[in-house]
């Protein structure tokens, strides 16, 4: 038995054909501890959205598995993963993504109605609630700052209760003040709500909010660091990025 919410073992992706093919992930074997925060970092190119596009379902890898809570994502058609992923996995991306023409309350309904479930009105409001917006629900994401729609979408996330939230450089469009506030809501999920949550990010700071880093080196994991500052992970992606290619 494992506690992992997300397992990969031996995950290799690779594009492009045989002749002219890029190894994207090579070998990659990770787990992801329930109720814990990882950060995800490494050079451009090194395959960190290719682990998370793997890891979350969205992507699959050439060889190699993937489990999400002990259900194996490899061997799924492409519907169940479609299912396995709108009902156990939440995302929030740099963009938000926010459907323009809905309130915040019907963009944080929309996953429960794909899902072909009709949206408690009460669980809505708590998952406003639980990110500061309760006040806001008739809001359009015009309406709102950068910071709370990107607020909008960490309620959309969890509006499913999933297993894991995936976070593609979630921080990336906002200030460092506002940075820091979707940052400690983040980790009041998983110190408060035992949320797993897995973050690509480029800054160092966002990074300092995870339990631990997890290092990407031309597709390959090169090491991690456990509860280390803004200054030591920035010190040691440095390292990273001036190995010649
Ligand atoms: P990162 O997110 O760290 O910048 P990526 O996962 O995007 O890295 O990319 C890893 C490697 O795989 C890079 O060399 C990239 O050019 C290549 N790659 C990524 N996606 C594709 C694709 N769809 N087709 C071909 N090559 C790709």
């Amino acid at each position: 038995m494992t506690d992992d919410a997300i397992q990969l073992r031996s995950v290799t992706r690779r594009y492009g054909s045989s002749g002219s093919s890029v190894t994207a992930l090579d070998q990659v074997s990770l787990g992801f501890p329930k109720g814990t925060f990882t950060a995800v970092m490494g050079p451009s190119g090194s395959g960190k959205s290719t682990l998370l596009q793997c890891a979350a379902g969205l992507d699959r890898p050439t060889s190699g598995s993937v489990t999400v809570g002990g259900t194996e994502l490899t061997e799924l058609s492409d519907t169940r993963l479609t299912l396995l992923r709108r009902k156990r996995i939440g995302f929030v991306f740099q963009a938000f993504n926010l459907l323009p023409s809905l309130t915040a309350e019907q963009n944080v309904a929309l996953p429960l109605r794909l899902a072909g479930r009709r949206p408690p009105k009460a669980r809505v409001r708590e998952a406003l609630e639980q990110v500061g917006l309760g006040e806001r629900a008739r809001r359009r994401p015009t309406e709102m700052s950068g910071g709370q729609q990107q607020r909008v979408a960490l309620a959309r996330a969890l509006i499913t209760r999933p297993e894991v939230v995936f976070g593609d450089e979630p921080t990336g469009a906002l200030d460092s003040q506002t940075s820091r506030d979707v940052l400690v809501l983040l980790r009041g999920m998983v110190d408060r709500e035992g949320q797993t949550i897995i973050m690509v990010t480029h800054d160092p700071v966002a990074a300092s909010y995870a339990d631990r880093v997890v290092l990407l080196v031309d597709g390959r994991v090169n090491g991690e660091l456990i509860g280390a500052g803004a200054e030591d992970i920035a010190a040691r992606m440095t390292k990273l990025e001036a190995v010649p290619c």
